[in-house]
């Protein structure tokens, strides 16, 4: 059976998301309105996800730290996710003072629904039924990243960094022909630029390298944003707002080698024998050694060792002969290592110069 061809193709619908460096002040914010107001003249239908103005989220949790030493995770969801809503309100009226009409959502009004674990919550379904009305109407939605309501009716947010999710979570939901990652950087580099000078650009880039290089300690964009992106093939761009240039384009086409090389401080060892203790015992069975998790996404207090982990990322890594050999010998000494889909994997003692490593790695196993 054929399927039946469509009468009339509707706009082209894009989703932009713009981070907090880029939306600092007043003279930003409105920067931005009149880009947008001049991209939907165009023609475009937009969905605008914002983080909170630069530099905010830091100051809120400072305060709360002025006030409460254990703030509960409830509260300080409560507390952050105002600042995304500052920002929203804000470029909903620069959007409206360029003529064009626009309207502002949290994340709950725009059906983001997430489990209920509080300041590190998962988007498990998003219902945008709100944002498709405005849409229809010709409105631009302007979107508080960084957050949703959980099926208890309790507002969470997504964890630091978590706007990106928002918008391509959106971007899925919405089908959206493309998404557009807005920051301070052109996009994603070879290493992070601020410790290795002879970092690229990377013009293009596979969601699953992506992914692994943003779970494995890149600041440079949300994972999870990245593999809502993979499971609904929609392509995005990672790129500097006010600026001409493509940035990376991010999508399902695959690269062989080493793409990029990044490290995380802030991981903790917790032996096998240790997990019976732990409250994580029920990883016990993913191995026979131990496990490694993120130290920053705990809630409860776990005892594991700090350590410190590097990691190359590409496709077909295993497929070339010798290379986690190279690897392996240029982080020497490790503690062990590992390979994933699109990456290998180092684990250090947590007081090895990660700076300095990543020079190393970046000089002998990434083409310039
Ligand atoms: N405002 C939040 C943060 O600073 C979320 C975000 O910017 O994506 O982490
Ligand atoms: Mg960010």
């Amino acid at each position: 059976m054929t399927s039946p061809t469509p009468i009339s193709r509707r706009k082209a619908i894009v989703v932009q998301k713009y981070g907090g460096s880029s939306l600092a002040d007043a003279a930003a914010l409105k920067g931005v309105a009149k880009g947008i107001a001049q991209r939907v003249k165009e023609g475009t239908q937009l969905v605008v996800v914002v983080s909170a103005m630069g530099g905010s989220t830091d100051a809120l949790i400072a305060l709360a730290a002025q006030i409460s030493e254990h703030p509960k995770r409830r509260e300080l969801d409560m507390l952050l996710s105002t600042g995304e809503r500052v920002t929203m309100a804000l470029l909903s009226m620069a959007i409206a003072d360029c003529g064009v009409e626009a309207i502002s959502f949290t994340g709950s009004q725009c059906g983001i629904i997430t489990n209920d674990r509080h300041a590190d919550a998962r988007i498990i379904d998003v219902r945008p039924v709100r944002v498709e009305d405005e849409l229809e109407r010709g409105r631009v939605v302007i979107v508080a990243g960084f957050q949703g309501m959980s099926y208890k009716r309790e507002i969470t947010t997504l964890g630091r960094g978590g706007s990106d999710t928002t918008a391509l979570a959106l971007a899925a939901a919405l089908h959206a022909d493309s998404c557009e990652i807005y920051s301070d950087v052109e996009g994603v580099f070879s290493a992070d630029p601020r410790l290795v000078n002879e970092a690229h650009l990377l013009d293009t880039m596979s969601y699953g390298s992506l992914e692994s290089l943003a779970r494995n300690g890149a600041k440079v964009l949300h994972a999870d944003a990245v593999a809502w992106a993979r499971r609904a093939g929609i392509q995005f761009s990672a790129r500097k707002t006010g600026s001409s240039a493509k940035g990376t384009l991010v999508s399902a086409a695959k690269h062989s080698g080493v793409q990029a090389v990044t490290s995380s401080d802030k991981r903790l060892w917790i032996a096998a024998s240790a997990l019976t203790q732990s409250p994580i015992q029920a990883l016990v069975w993913a191995s026979h050694e131990g496990v490694l998790v993120n130290s920053e996404n705990l809630h409860e207090e776990t005892y594991g060792e700090a350590c410190s982990t590097l990691s190359i990322v590409g496709e077909g890594l295993l497929d070339n002969a010798g290379l986690s050999e190279a690897f392996i010998d240029l982080c020497a000494p490790v503690l062990g290592w590992w390979s994933s889909d699109y990456g290998l994997h180092v684990r250090l003692t947590a007081d090895r110069d990660l700076k300095a490593l990543t020079r190393r790695v970046h000089a002998a196993l990434i083409e310039p």
